[in-house]
């Protein structure tokens, strides 16, 4: 079956989608892009996501293509047209075509490109046994916040994971402390018991993963802390684990090769994933 994308106000075939070389998305890696995931052809929180798409924009002050609910009828048709039934739509808007010049084009005109892939559920091994992360030091710009499209970084760290055997990278900042994993946050529980992750700061991605699961944790009245943590705090810790969109909660059983806790899924892990999994299929359409 062949792909389609949302490109330039049309829905095409994706081997016939294309931008301009001079999008400043190409050029500058000038744009932002988000995540969401598709559960039973729902787009799930949807909400939140395009409130996140919004921050970033206005961060770099790029202007929105079309409101929320143009943007929903798009992202929907690219889903519908591919048939996806559980998987992802990506969507990115860049600050548009323009003669290549570092500063804002005079007249923007924001690119928007919608795809859409299926996703089958992830390898049951992984979620049974856990993944393996290594550690990075952190040598991206002071403005993660932002869900910008220019992902360097994150491109040499999954890669570094990826030729260590590993599933993750977790980024390591100038205190020892991590800040979050190349595409997901990074999380920990505590031998205390305490579930830690970083505050939402510029320094991570505030994922929404993140901000379900800590909605999770406080209707689950568990013990939380939003604090820095450093390798050896997570080596010492019982269980830890990562979030995203497409990796919902996995456990992390081994950090550069020391196992964390018992080396294996921890209860609480397990809780949440369980717990993120009923959110998912409720297909919460906030
Ligand atoms: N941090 C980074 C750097 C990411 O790229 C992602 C995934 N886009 C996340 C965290 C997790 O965010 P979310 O839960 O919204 O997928």
């Amino acid at each position: 079956m062949s792909r389609y994308a949302y490109v330039a106000g049309r829905y095409l075939p994706q081997a016939e989608a294309a931008v301009p070389i001079e999008d400043r998305g190409y050029q500058f890696a000038d744009g932002v892009y988000e995540v969401i995931a598709v559960e039973d052809g729902r787009l799930i929180d949807a909400g939140p996501h395009l409130k996140r798409l919004d921050r970033s924009l206005n961060e770099l002050r790029i202007p929105r293509p079309m409101g929320d609910r143009a943007l929903g009828i798009v992202l929907r048709r690219v889903v519908a047209l591919n048939r996806v039934r559980r998987g992802m739509v990506y969507l990115q808007i860049s600050r548009g075509v323009a003669p290549r010049d570092h500063a804002f084009p005079r007249e923007v005109q924001p690119q928007l490109v919608v795809t859409a892939k299926r996703l089958t559920l992830q390898p049951p091994h992984l979620v049974e046994a856990g993944v393996r992360v290594v550690t990075i030091p952190d040598l991206r710009w002071a403005r993660c916040d932002i869900k910008s499209i220019a992902l360097l970084p994150n491109v040499m760290g999954k890669q570094a994971a990826r030729e260590a055997g590993a599933y993750e990278a977790w980024q390591i900042d100038r205190d020892g402390n991590v800040t979050e994993g190349t595409s997901s946050n990074a999380w920990i529980v505590t031998a205390g018991g305490s579930l830690v992750t970083r505050p939402a700061g510029n320094e991570i991605l505030n994922g929404i993963t993140r901000t379900v699961v800590l909605e999770l944790v406080r209707e689950l009245g568990l013990a939380f802390e939003q604090r820095a943590f450093s390798t050896a705090e997570a080596l010492a810790a019982r269980e830890a684990f990562l979030t995203s969109t497409t990796s919902h909660v996995l456990a992390v059983t081994r950090i550069d090769d020391m196992p964390v806790g018992d080396g294996v899924p921890g209860a609480f892990t397990k809780a949440l994933r369980q717990r993120y999994l009923a959110h998912l299929a409720a297909g919460s359409g906030r």
